[in-house]
């Protein structure tokens, strides 16, 4: 989902994106503070004042949730969580795990050490206010006191226990150091995750058309995103779970058709698709990986032409997506397949093609892992 991020800035050795998405979102936040809440907390500015009372609030919005999201990373990073870096996207901000904490510890205090952050914020603009509040041009004030009322808003709404959001991170903490089972700990909370996101909804939902407004839509688009966030996280919990440590290689199947590129493409349909039954062959040329050959694009040729034609003139690059290093984690395989709509990928190391990791290979071992640990 996060595709279209661009690198803004590094800091404490964590990379800051901003995913394009956050542009609506501050768009947005200019335009409702700047038309609907700073005009209402103090009239009769010039009207470019109120949008650069915006513009100062969506920026310290912005920095607000960089803090928050830094505290996460920082914590995380001291129980030796691998960090992604952190992203800002339509919905706010997120600091993307590389691995799950170990411990129950680990995960409550990376989860609480957010909110805790953003109240810690919310007492330096209030204080930052009133210590200044005689010196401070009205607007200044304004924007600061907002600043502070957000960063509060901004840790309880995290606070509630709905998975994937901080709050859920702490309640699946603490059911985890109850009952030391991590699973069941993410079900739970995820359930809580999964339920909020639909509260959400439905309340958006008949407020929107209780009343008209707009602004209840965001609710119910919120809501979706939470569900969705709540269900794809716990499978992604369950799957870093059964597949962490296990590498591509272990999945490695070497006997695999490939054809050469010499071949016509008549030999390659009669004694390579239908005696093989694949739709794609990589093809090899001095043992070295140099495209593959898709029976798709078959259908675009006229079948006389088949007999003069060879493999090499059908053949294509194998895109990236296609091929794996042995070494890499099979879990990346998994979601690349996932991701692709693949069955299978090609693994090879410097060109050459060592075999294929599949999807159904993959599939049966998390089945097996996940009855034999009871999950
Ligand atoms: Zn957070």
């Amino acid at each position: 989902m996060l595709k279209n991020r661009l690198k803004i800035f590094t800091i404490l050795g964590f990379n800051i994106y901003i995913d394009l998405s956050w542009l609506i979102l501050a768009v947005l936040i200019v335009w409702s503070l700047s038309a609907g809440y700073f005009p209402e907390k103090i009239k009769n500015l010039h009207g470019y004042a109120y949008i650069i009372m915006g513009i100062f609030g969506a920026f310290g919005l912005f920095f607000s949730i960089v803090f928050h999201e830094l505290s996460h990373s920082v914590f995380a990073r001291s129980y030796g969580v691998k960090m992604n870096g952190i992203t800002l996207f339509l919905f706010g901000g997120v600091a993307e795990m590389e691995n799950e904490p170990e411990k129950p510890m680990a995960e409550f205090v990376m989860g609480i050490m957010g909110p805790v952050s953003s109240v810690v914020l919310a007492g330096i603009f209030a204080l930052i206010s009133r210590i200044f509040y005689a010196e401070l041009p009205a607007p200044v004030y304004i924007v600061l006191q907002y600043l502070s009322w957000i960063n509060l808003l901004l840790a309880a709404f995290n606070m509630i226990p709905a998975f994937p959001l901080d709050g859920g991170r702490v309640l699946r903490s603490i059911i985890w150091a109850f009952n030391k089972n991590v699973f069941s700990a993410t079900r739970i909370s995820s359930k809580f995750g999964e339920t909020f996101g639909w509260f959400l909804m439905i309340g958006g939902g008949l407020l929107f058309m209780g009343t008209s407004n707009p602004g209840y839509i965001w609710y119910f688009v919120i809501g979706f995103f939470l569900r969705n966030a709540a269900i794809s996280s716990y499978e992604n919990v369950v799957l870093k779970k059964l597949l962490s440590g296990v590498k591509v290689s272990e999945f490695l199947k070497r006997d695999v058709e490939t054809v050469d590129s010499s071949v016509t493409v008549n030999d390659f349909v009669e004694n390579h698709v239908y005696k093989h039954l694949h739709r794609i062959f990589p093809v090899i040329v001095n043992g070295k990986l140099t495209g593959c050959a898709d029976s798709d694009v078959l259908g675009n040729i006229a079948r006389e032409k088949w007999k003069g034609l060879t493999v090499k003139d059908i053949q294509h690059k194998c895109i990236p997506e296609n091929t794996i290093a042995p070494e890499a984690p099979a879990l990346e395989a998994f979601s690349r397949m996932s991701a692709g709509g693949f069955n299978s990928l090609m693994v090879t190391q410097n060109d050459i093609l060592l075999g294929m990791v599949r999807m159904a290979d993959i599939a049966k071992y998390i089945a097996l892992k996940a009855r034999i640990e009871k999950i």
